[in-house]
């Protein structure tokens, strides 16, 4: 294997379930060392994705291929992969080592090097205490630990994880959430993770595929699809948004001058976008929208009227009426005590160029 050939590469996977298509035609390499997160709404085809590169699942049509080489018509137990699920599939009559040392007896490991295998996993993932423990006898965040160190212990090239932080409630999640992504940099293992939860993807990966509807909406870094999302699907799934739509009078580079009823706003398309022309619609993230008494310098400022206050904690949130815009209402994130001392006197609200994401569709 080159250095430049991919861990995994999906090449034109197809999959219908009868009539009902799962993916329409999924193409993408994953590096090594990489952590990828497929987010989506529920039924877009995460895991059948995730079941086709593990081997459970036949593709209709395409290839997946597994350190270069193809792996399609493999059974689970001959690629080089691990899955671990959200349910954890640990076995309940088998203590944490058995649990651990399975898929090594499978593989027909000597005593000997499995129980160095073991030694060594538990010591790295702290589990050297809870061995003799039976899954039952564990809270969750140390099931989800056992799955992990199962699923790592025969030393997969490629691990795949479907939901597995779904079962833990909302704090632990958190905590979990931090020693997986620890665990990974630690391991360099390339690590497929599927969620719903745009947080969590956000937070864990280094690139994100948001997927709908059996396809690929973008493919980039949490930051790209954040602050340049593709389109209306992304800038919706990933975080809160302002969208608003006007006319495109013209561009300069990739700055997109666009008319908002009356309003000469200047916004940014991705560099690989063409050249919008007719009625585009545009992305403005909330922390992006500032609130002034006068007319702000940035390259976009309009006038609105305070109409509705969110306490959030550690900021508010501003429900902004643009009259000017035919009653359109705008968000915003302001901390807390500027939130607090704005009164019913119009305000100014701005936002630069950089921060108005001028979409594909
Ligand atoms: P996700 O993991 O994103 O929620 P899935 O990959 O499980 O989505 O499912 C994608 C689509 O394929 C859904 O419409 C689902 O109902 C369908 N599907 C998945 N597995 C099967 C199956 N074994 N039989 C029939 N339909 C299936
Ligand atoms: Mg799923």
């Amino acid at each position: 294997m080159s250095r430049d050939t991919p861990i995994v590469r999906v090449d034109g996977i197809k999959k219908t379930f009868g009539s009902a298509v799962a993916l329409r035609e999924l193409n993408l390499d994953i590096a090594e060392g990489e952590f990828v997160t497929f987010l989506g709404p529920s039924g877009c085809g995460k895991s059948t994705t995730l079941r086709i590169m593990g081997g459970f699942e036949r593709p209709d049509t395409g290839r997946i291929l597994l350190e270069g080489a193809d792996v399609t018509r493999l059974p689970p137990d001959r690629r080089n992969v691990n899955m671990v699920f959200q349910d954890y599939a640990l076995f309940p009559h088998m203590t944490v080592r058995q649990n651990m040392a399975f898929g090594l007896e499978l593989k027909g490991m000597g005593r000997p090097a499995i129980d160095a295998r073991l030694d060594e996993l538990m010591a790295f993932l702290e589990l050297s205490d809870y061995g003799d423990r039976y899954p039952g006898q564990l809270s969750g965040g140390q099931r989800q630990r056992v799955a992990l160190a199962r699923a790592l212990a025969p030393d997969p090239a490629l691990l795949l994880l479907d939901e597995p932080l779904g079962a833990l409630d909302a704090k632990l999640r958190g905590q979990v959430q931090q020693e997986l992504k620890s665990i990974q940099r630690r391991t360099d293992k390339t690590f497929v993770f599927v969620t719903h939860d745009q947080d969590e993807a956000l937070t864990m990966s280094d690139r994100i595929v948001v997927m709908n509807a059996g396809s690929v909406e973008q493919d980039g870094t949490p930051e790209e699809l954040y602050y340049h999302p593709a389109n209306r699907f992304v800038a919706q799934f990933v975080g809160e948004t302002n969208l608003i739509s006007g006319e495109v009078k013209g561009q300069d580079g990739e700055e997109v001058l666009i008319d908002w009823y009356g309003a000469a706003l200047r916004g940014h398309r991705r560099p690989d976008d063409p050249h919008p022309d007719g009625m585009a619609t545009a992305s403005i993230r909330l922390e992006r929208v500032g609130l002034h008494r006068e007319k702000p310098e940035t390259a976009n400022a309009i006038q609105a009227r305070v109409v509705g206050k969110t306490f959030l904690g550690s900021r508010m949130m501003m429900d902004l009426l643009v009259e000017q815009a035919a009653g359109a209402t705008l968000k915003a994130y302001v901390d807390t005590a500027t939130g607090n001392a704005v009164g019913d006197a119009p305000v100014w609200i701005g936002w630069d160029a950089e921060s108005m994401a001028v979409l594909r569709d």
